[in-house]
């Protein structure tokens, strides 16, 4: 397993190729970075967008959290991370795509399935509760269509429906939306499954993914 000095040694295996390899590139990047594409994926350490799309450093503005998610524009009560990052990608870095993420075998999906933190203080899941009831009406929605088992095919949709509700989300932002309307901005999402390595990209008017 992998641990701090891992870490260390690895940066210095970057540092020595990865880096002087490409200076010119990296020396271009300490001028500014200009991503064209934002992709919001999962925490999970298994779904790292630079590796799934063999991206280079300044490709890709990414936003990782639980289960992929993007909160709808709201106000007040907490610090909005998620929010203040599509503000930066969208009205500063002006990209002009935004990819959701999600993936197979997702902790937080499943959780959201499960219901396991419902109750849990702040603190000991609480936070996780709170977050992923985001998907409560995804959830009602897959429990109606698979029932309360945890079935592989009801995570599934679970992790599908996840991507569909950071899409609708993201339409709530009116800079978003605004983009999005006068063809500045697309949208896309995508589904990653780890055991087979293959990636299905979400086709919105049917509602399905297909193999990219
Ligand atoms: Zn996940």
């Amino acid at each position: 397993m992998t641990d701090f000095a891992d870490l260390i040694s690895g940066y210095q295996r970057f540092r020595k190729s990865g880096w002087s390899n490409q200076r010119e590139r990296w020396a271009e990047l300490a001028e500014g970075q200009a991503p064209r594409i934002m992709v919001i994926a999962c925490s999970d350490s298994r779904v790292d967008p630079s590796t799934i799309f063999d991206a280079s450093p300044g490709e890709m503005f990414v936003v990782r959290n639980v289960a992929n998610l993007v909160p709808p524009f709201e106000l007040g009560g907490g610090r909005h991370g998620v929010s203040a990052a599509l503000e930066f990608a969208v009205t500063q870095l002006e990209v002009s795509e935004i990819l959701v993420m999600g993936h197979g075998a997702c902790g937080g999906c499943s959780a959201a399935l499960s219901q396991n933190f419902k109750n849990a203080k702040p603190g000991e899941g609480g936070f996780i509760s709170r977050w992923i009831d985001m998907l409560d009406d995804a959830r009602a929605k897959v429990v109606d269509e698979y029932g309360t088992d945890q079935s592989p095919a009801a995570i599934r949709a679970m992790e599908h429906e996840a991507v569909k509700v950071s899409l609708a989300n993201l339409r709530t932002f009116a800079c978003i939306r605004e983009r999005e309307a006068t063809g500045q901005l697309a949208l896309h999402g995508a589904w990653f499954a780890i055991d087979g390595g293959e990636l299905f990209v979400l086709d919105e008017a049917k509602g399905t993914f297909q193999i990219a």
